[in-house]
């Protein structure tokens, strides 16, 4: 990297670009612009976990301050989530928070307000919105790329950062090979007012799942008067869907249900303004960066189509990780290259991790199938297969010490190359 400033592009202006945004904004020798195809920024979906590692983010950019107490909801006894049998409502685990700083507990929030804190700390003269990434190209085999929008506009960049969802356009250029396909999974998403919900002789104010052996209803109080209903089920045949956030018929919503208790009825029949969100995912990436000049993050990076319920907190990490491996390249005056290597080196194993675990989730179901098990005990099987506390480190990551070692080693590396010249 020379003097000349390095001109970055932010596709999509998600989680993900949003907090790239707040951290190469503050880089004296970047030139930075946001792109986004939508005309406002808008919530899709209703409700967001903030983990531990999510707050940490938050913290480092500066917007955790932007999130005011009565905005969110934390459960009063301290759990950050119950699992519970869908059928018989029993409670077969609830996970505490050992020794989370309380700034850094677990709270559900409205989308909009994770969103909202970001957006604050924004320098929106950078923000372009309305404007859709339609095509890159790159006349050599690395270095600068231009883009094309669909208004006809055009941009050369020295290094585009595709924050553009699961399915990115950006990771399509990168990775043409790369497919994303449907799951089989669909989440219906849908608010109840709250004192319907509390109403519910012995309901518990807690961030609930109902679990059956394969599908869940999740319910969580989120404040402003309104409870969340999530719902996770085997829906078959919506490979042609591609649209994300449609409303649902409530007849179609309401019959896969059917096998549990009259409680978790109850509230799924609560609910009258369901959206739909067909679950699309793709195999692991085996690598984050691409040509010299691109660099995924959030569910560009990883297209888990919301498995482990914190890509939010995932896209964050991956800002933060990006930007100090690009301004390290920078300070030492390498190749941006070299930066995104880092980046990559860092933030691959984690997906390669995260990965594993759904491999492991997957052998469950498999296992689920061949035993024949009735309600209650496929739900005990699938709580304790699936949902114990083992993959909690995913929400307690610290990936601060995480890039602290990793520059470490960097520098030891670089020791060594220069030592062998
Ligand atoms: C059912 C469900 C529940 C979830 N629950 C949680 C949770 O509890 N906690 C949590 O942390 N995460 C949760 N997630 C995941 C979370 O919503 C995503 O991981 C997160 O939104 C990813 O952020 P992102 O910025 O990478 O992508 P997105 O939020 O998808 O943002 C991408 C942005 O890019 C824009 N864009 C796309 N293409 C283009 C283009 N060609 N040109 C310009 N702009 C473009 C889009 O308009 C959009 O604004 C859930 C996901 C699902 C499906």
């Amino acid at each position: 990297m020379t003097d000349k400033r390095l001109r970055v592009a932010i596709i999509g202006a998600g989680p993900a670009g949003l907090s790239a945004a707040i951290e190469f904004q503050r880089l004296p020798f970047v030139d930075l612009r946001i792109y986004e195809q939508a005309t406002v920024l808008r919530e899709i979906g209703s409700g967001l976990s903030l983990q531990r590692n999510t707050w940490r983010m938050l913290e480092s950019l500066g917007a955790l301050q932007n999130i005011k107490p009565d905005e969110i909801f934390r459960a009063a006894d301290g759990h950050s989530v119950q699992h519970r049998n869908g059928r018989t409502g029993e409670l077969i685990a609830s996970h505490g928070q050992g020794d989370t700083p309380p700034h850094h507990l677990h709270a559900r929030v409205f989308r909009s307000v994770l969103q909202k804190a970001l957006l604050q700390n924004v320098n929106q003269s950078n923000l372009h919105l309305s404007t859709r990434l339609e095509r890159i190209t790159q006349h050599r085999l690395t270095g600068p790329v231009t883009l094309q929008f669909s208004s006809g506009q055009t941009d050369e960049v020295d290094l585009v950062i595709g924050a553009d969802g699961v399915r990115s356009v950006v990771r399509q250029f990168a990775f043409p090979e790369h497919r994303i396909g449907y799951t089989g999974r669909t989440a219906y998403r849908g608010l109840i007012p709250t004192d319907k919900i509390l109403a519910i002789p012995g309901f518990p104010d807690a961030v609930t799942f109902w679990h059956g052996p394969r599908d869940w209803v999740y319910t969580c109080n989120l404040r402003h008067g309104v409870y969340e209903l999530t719902c996770n089920a085997d829906v078959p045949n919506e490979e042609k869907r591609v649209s994300w956030g449609e409303p649902a018929g409530l007849e179609e919503f309401r019959r896969p249900w059917k096998d549990f208790g009259p409680l978790v009825q109850q509230i799924v029949n609560l609910a009258t303004d369901v959206q739909r969100f067909a679950l699309f995912a793709g195999p692991r990436l085996e690598s984050v960066v691409s040509r010299g000049s691109i660099a995924l993050i959030g569910d560009a990076s990883h297209p888990l189509s919301g498995a482990f319920g914190a890509g939010a907190g995932f896209a964050l990490e991956d800002s933060y990780v990006l930007a100090r491996a690009v301004t390290r390249a920078h300070e030492r005056g390498h190749a941006l290259s070299r930066g995104l290597d880092l980046y990559d080196r860092v933030r691959s194993p984690h997906y390669r991790a995260m990965y594993v675990i759904l491999d492991e989730f997957k052998q469950s179901d498999i296992e689920l199938g061949q035993l024949g098990l009735d309600f209650d005990e496929g739900t005990a099987y699938t709580i304790r297969g699936k949902w114990a506390r083992k993959y909690g480190w995913l929400y307690d990551y610290d990936v601060q010490e995480v890039w602290r070692k990793a520059a470490v080693e960097e520098d030891a590396r670089l020791q060594q190359e220069v030592a062998r010249l």
